[in-house]
């Protein structure tokens, strides 16, 4: 059987960019193959973290995947460092990666342009990425395409460990990206990204007139000044968002309506808080259940993790055995 791994990193509460960007894929792949989702709290710790706060974080996120419908019955929903074979095998892949191919990835370009000192972990980020994924041997890999990158140095480091310690077999699979089908969230401000860090985001749990409160002054098309200048809804982030949550037939006269400003743009958001709230009502139920009986989110990581551990123990054995290990 197929077998597909993403992973996510313990933020906190989910937000509309991580829900459609990754988990919602995530719960309509979860059928179609093995699947293995993983909170990753070990890249969560290359920047400053207060250890009390990762806590709280780890288990918000995993209380928010599973209330978005991630089944544990049918998947694994597991912590990273649940599971110490990660760390094991990306040590061991650390010793077949030339440190001038961790160099080129963008993120770490950008990432350490920032920072006047860089750790080591911030360039090792990647190895441990491609530990994290063939350590399930996974074949395909859920992802936006700012991580396609990494995944191609995962394939490579697939690749090069293969011609070195198992010439004769494709030991780990070269996993194949799948492109999650929502383009990339905005935020609220409509210039980059949502994310936590720049407080344009909307959480799933946050309630209707605390939804309302941030869409209202959300930003639109920035040349629709008036109710009576027709707009572009293509440049218009509250578009693409009525794209992810409305119905067809709701999108379509969205985009009529704009370009022939045949309403305002408060018209057009009212009508995006209702699609959101049919799609985020059954998830907040959910997740009130899951708060009310603490042990079920215990059981569901801890089952996740089992089974996690004895994936990756049968492939560690093959590792050490290639390598001399055994
Ligand atoms: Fe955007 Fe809707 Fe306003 Fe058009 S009417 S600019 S799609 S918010």
């Amino acid at each position: 059987m197929a077998r597909i791994f993403s992973g996510i990193q313990p933020s906190g509460e989910l937000h509309i960019g991580n829900y459609l960007g990754a988990v919602k894929n995530w719960v309509a792949l979860q059928a179609t193959a093995e699947s293995f989702f993983c909170i990753v709290d070990y890249h969560a710790i290359i920047a400053a973290y207060d250890p009390a706060d990762l806590r709280i974080r780890r288990r918000e996120m995993a209380l928010g995947l599973l209330a978005s419908g991630l089944d544990p019955q049918h998947t694994s929903v597991f912590v990273q460092s649940d599971v110490p074979e990660h760390t094991e095998l990306a040590w061991i892949f650390n010793t077949v990666t030339p440190v001038g191919e961790l160099e080129r990835q963008t993120q770490f370009k950008d990432k350490s342009a920032r920072q006047e000192s860089v750790m080591a972990g911030l360039l090792n980020y990647p190895i441990l990425q491609a530990a994290d994924i063939l350590l399930y041997r996974a074949d395909t890999v859920p992802v936006g395409e700012d991580q396609v990158q990494h995944l191609e140095l995962s394939r490579v480091i697939a690749r090069r460990w293969n011609a070195q310690y198992a010439p004769d077999a494709d030991y780990f699979p070269e996993p194949q990206p799948k492109l999650t089908p929502t383009r990339r969230i905005m935020g609220l401000d409509g210039q980059a990204k949502m994310s936590k860090s720049l407080n344009n985001t909307i959480g799933l749990m946050e309630s209707p007139e605390e939804i309302w409160a941030k869409l209202r002054p959300a930003m639109t098309d920035p040349k629709r000044i008036k109710k009576t200048d027709p707009g572009t809804p293509e440049v218009c982030n509250i578009y693409h968002l009525h794209k992810a949550f409305s119905p067809p037939a709701t999108v379509e006269h969205v985009a009529m309506q704009c370009s022939t400003a045949g309403w305002g743009c408060i018209d057009c958001k009212k009508v995006l808080a209702g699609s959101m709230e049919t799609e985020l009502v059954p998830i907040r139920s959910r997740a009130a259940e899951l708060r009310a009986r603490p042990a079920a989110l215990d059981e569901a990581l801890a089952a996740g993790a089992e089974k996690c551990r004895r994936v990756a123990k049968e492939t560690m054995r093959g590792v050490r055995d290639r390598m001399g290990f055994d």
